[in-house]
Parts: C-alpha cells; sequence; structure tokens
C-alpha cells in the first residue's frame, strides 16, 4: 500500500516504484541499462573479468579497485525494509545467493544485483534507512514532473503549460535555463544570456 509525505514542498504518493512490480518495465530497463554506453550495467556473468578491466579503465584505475564498486555500496541501491517489502516474489526477492541479493537501483528503475556495478556508480550506499528511500523517490517524482513541462525543440527549451502551451515567447537556449524559470535551478545572469 503507498503512503502520502511531504518533503520540503514536494508531496509525493510513494506507491511501490513501477519496475518492481511489473516485470516486463523491469527488464526493459535493466536491458537500457545494460546496453546504453554511459551505463553498462554488468557483468552479466558474475566471472567474467573482461567487464572490471573494462570498467577499471573507464574509471582509470585497476581491476581491483574497480572491483570494490559494486551495486552494493552505491549510494542509489535501496535495501530499505520498505523496499524489501516491494520486492516479493519467487523470481524477484532479495535473495540471498551465493553470489549476494538484489535491491532497487534509483538512477535506472529496474532491480539490481549487489554483486554487479555500472558506469554510473557513486559512493555512499546501500540506502538502509525507509526515510532515505522515500526521499529519493520523492525527488524523481519531482524531476519527472519538471522534464513534464520542459519540450525541446529546435532553438532550445520551452516551459510548457499542462495545455501544453509556451510560456516564453522564445525558447531557452539550455534546459537549465528553462528549470530556472520554474525555479528548480539558480543560475547567473550569464547563463541566462545563454
Ligand atoms: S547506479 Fe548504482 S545501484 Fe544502479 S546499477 Fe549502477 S551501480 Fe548499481
Amino acid at each position: 500500500m503507498g503512503i502520502k509525505i511531504i518533503i520540503g514542498k514536494t508531496e509525493a504518493r510513494l506507491e511501490c516504484p513501477d519496475a518492481t512490480q511489473d516485470l516486463e518495465l523491469n527488464t526493459k530497463n535493466r536491458n537500457a541499462a545494460i546496453k546504453a554506453e554511459h551505463i553498462q550495467y554488468g557483468p552479466l556473468n558474475l566471472a567474467d573479468d573482461e567487464y572490471w578491466e573494462r570498467a577499471a579503465e573507464h574509471w582509470n584505475t585497476e581491476p581491483e579497485v574497480a572491483k570494490k564498486s559494486k551495486c552494493s555500496n552505491c549510494i542509489a541501491f535501496d535495501i530499505s525494509p520498505r523496499m524489501l517489502e516491494c520486492m516479493p516474489g519467487p523470481t524477484s526477492e532479495p535473495i540471498e545467493d551465493e553470489e549476494g541479493y538484489l535491491g532497487y537501483c534509483w538512477m535506472h528503475h529496474f532491480k539490481c544485483h549487489s554483486a554487479r556495478s555500472c558506469y554510473t556508480w557513486a559512493a555512499g550506499g546501500p540506502i538502509s534507512k525507509d526515510k532515505v528511500s522515500y526521499e529519493w523517490q520523492a525527488k524523481g517524482s519531482k524531476d519527472e514532473e519538471l522534464e513534464e513541462k520542459i519540450k525541446k525543440v529546435k532553438g532550445g527549451y520551452f516551459v510548457t503549460s499542462k495545455s501544453g502551451k509556451h510560456l516564453s515567447k522564445k525558447p531557452h537556449r539550455t534546459k537549465k535555463a528553462a528549470l530556472a524559470q520554474l525555479g528548480a535551478v539558480e543560475i547567473s545572469k550569464a547563463e541566462r544570456g545563454k
């Protein structure tokens, strides 16, 4: 069952993330994370040393060091109690196999495995508290809302109303300037002119 919380000015209805409930969506997001050059989720075969050699090259380090950057300690890896409840079922439960367990990835929105990694790994995880899990979700909902209000056109980005009307005469040259119109970010005068 979902709950509603307020974080700052953001009100979000925090159900389980869709990909934890929809196997097709989970698979689609997972496959996209495997294929995207800037993500490269893997290795698919946990014994694949070549993956870690490539990751090490990407991060400009050694494979042994790269191997320490896994989903299990990534800032986006959610194994909070509420998230584990979102992942029931024999195929998706947070299995403690010999290699690790599943958690939810808030960056790429699928159930990822603690022993894998990706190029967007960031230190600071895992997420083990419900409060932090809800904060990630609320932020994601806010980002989605903002994305829906920005329309990319030739020459820049328009902020649009609910009915799709452009809310400025000219498009902003940068997305950041469009976000600033929505009050989502602050920009300098110089950036505003861009
Ligand atoms: S962002 Fe983090 S949790 Fe998500 S797939 Fe990459 S390493 Fe795993």
